[in-house]
């Protein structure tokens, strides 16, 4: 497993907008149908925006229908990690960065692809074709 980068709330404050803080610090869900990535179709990977970390592959996005980016697979094996969440009187699959514990969305099992998983991701948590890695700190 990669080494985990971790932060202090006031450190993810001070380098998030509040809407990126929200969801993925604080598990908030923004609105369907207002992300900036709703609706994109350009190439390219989708990266945490919180640190940098290779989250899914635009050849994997797909129209839900949701109103949230919506994905098939992850980037890689080891790009994020799930968690049973039991909040909101629903049992579901919470998604986040497997790198930072950034909270990106939920996977449900009806997905069409032959993974049958859909990656119902917001838009605040990630950050497309970026060359910042979200980490001044390292390199
Ligand atoms: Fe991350």
């Amino acid at each position: 497993m990669k080494d985990k980068l971790i932060r202090s709330e006031a450190e993810w404050r001070a380098e998030l907008t509040d809407e990126q803080y929200r969801v993925t610090r604080e598990g908030a869900t923004e609105r369907p149908f207002t992300g900036r990535y709703v609706n994109c179709k350009q190439d390219g990977v989708y990266r945490c925006v919180c640190c940098g970390q290779e989250l899914f592959a635009s050849d994997t996005k797909y129209d839900s229908g949701s109103g949230w980016p919506s994905f098939t697979r992850p980037a890689g094996e080891e790009a994020v990690a799930t968690r049973r969440d039991t909040s909101h009187g629903m049992i579901r699959d919470e998604v986040v960065c497997a790198k930072c514990d950034a909270h990106l969305g939920h996977v449900f099992p009806d997905g069409p692809g032959p993974e049958r998983l859909r990656f119902c991701i917001n838009s605040a948590a990630l950050d497309l074709n970026s060359d910042n890695d979200g980490d001044a700190g390292e390199g």
